[in-house]
């Protein structure tokens, strides 16, 4: 049978330098961090360095905890706004093209991306295979990461919103990012077991940590399915080769599906892109069947992200209005702000503080 070749490019060097890109960023403000952090230590006698606000995008659930209060009151509390707005954007791109921002934006993703492949390579050298976990086991540990979702989601939508707030404006809050940056500075020996062992499962298993532990993928898979867009395969044209299932690294049958409903698909193109028929494997919308361009995906992906960050530093909501003077005094009783589990706990932090 003649075919008709997939005419279409491979998108996979975009998603790859866009990937490096924000994994520089991220690389950037650690080392903003970390000059903020050394002018904390030094009691503020040394240079003082701007905190980078974009480190609050590792803060999630105090961006999810603002979410609800804006949701709540309307007001975008002062602590974590660019949390706040890095949420929204990441939020508004799961709805609009799924969980792409796993596969062309997080970092953690990128380097799970890396280390996975590294693993494959690996394991295809010494056992001539790649290994694949059973699914009677997979299904489980899927469901993993939802049940820490659920658990923070209960936490936090139990709250009132006048516990919210006093959490929100508790000194544990307002230098969460700062104890973060501790965790990993002078990381303990448990975190570091933890962290090596993770490394080494992803190693072993595919995206070990995106697809079965991280509460975020779990969030983002959630607005995912509720998306309008996604890949569909037309069974007509398809040559039923198999090869977009094989080169799905969420381990889709995409060759057995017309559409791809999956809170697994992080709309990386893998599929699309290997598909030897043109016409065949495309992003479309459900409702009207429009396809979608690959292109403009991933300039659309960057530019939510990018147009709802700058709305938030046009409007003066990127950086916190914390003072130096306030975060200097923060950082000397830091080490006494446990993680508060009560209201009570909360009052007594903040009156700690004062
Ligand atoms: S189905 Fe396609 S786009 Fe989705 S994760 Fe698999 S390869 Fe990527
Ligand atoms: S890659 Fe998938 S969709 Fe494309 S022809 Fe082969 S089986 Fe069909």
């Amino acid at each position: 049978m003649k075919i008709n070749k997939n005419p279409e490019k491979p998108i996979q060097k975009q998603r790859a330098t866009v990937q490096i890109i924000f994994l520089l960023l991220v690389i950037w403000v650690g080392i903003e961090f970390h000059l903020f952090a050394m002018f904390l230590e030094s009691n503020g006698t040394e240079n003082f360095y701007q905190r980078p606000p974009g480190a609050e995008g590792f803060l999630p659930i105090s961006a999810l905890m603002s979410l609800y209060y804006f949701v709540e009151t309307g007001i975008i509390h002062f602590a974590h706004p660019a949390g706040f707005f890095i949420l929204v954007s990441v939020i508004v791109i799961s709805f609009v093209f799924g969980k792409s921002f796993c596969s062309w934006l997080c970092p953690i993703g990128t380097i799970s991306e890396y280390i996975g492949e590294f693993g494959e390579k690996v394991q295809k050298k010494i056992f001539k295979r790649v290994i694949r976990i059973p699914k009677f086991i997979d299904y489980p540990l899927r469901s993993l990461k939802y049940l820490l979702l659920g658990f923070f989601t209960y936490a936090i939508f139990s709250m009132t919103v006048p516990a919210l707030k006093m959490f929100l404006d508790s000194p544990y809050n307002l230098v969460a990012d700062v104890k973060m940056y501790y965790f990993f500075a002078h990381i303990s020996r448990l975190s570091l077991i933890v962290i090596a062992s993770l490394f080494v499962l992803s190693i072993i298993i595919r995206n070990f940590w995106c697809r079965y532990l991280c509460p975020y993928g779990a969030l983002l898979g959630f607005f995912s399915i509720l998306s309008p867009n996604k890949i569909r395969r037309n069974p007509a044209s398809c040559i039923d080769c198999g090869l977009c299932a094989k080169a799905c690294p969420s381990l889709i049958k995409v060759d057995k599906v017309k559409t791809v409903i999956s809170d697994e698909c992080s709309t990386c193109f893998n599929c699309v892109d290997v598909c030897p028929v043109a016409d065949t494997l495309e992003y479309k919308t459900v409702f009207k069947n429009i396809r979608i361009k690959k292109n403009y995906i991933a300039l659309a992906v960057v530019g939510i992200f990018v147009i709802i960050t700058g709305i938030a530093m046009l409007s003066g909501n990127w950086q916190n209005n914390i003072t130096k003077e306030e975060y200097l005094n923060h950082f000397k009783k830091m080490n006494e702000y446990g993680h508060p589990t009560s209201t009570e706990e909360i009052d007594k932090l903040n009156q700690q503080a004062e």
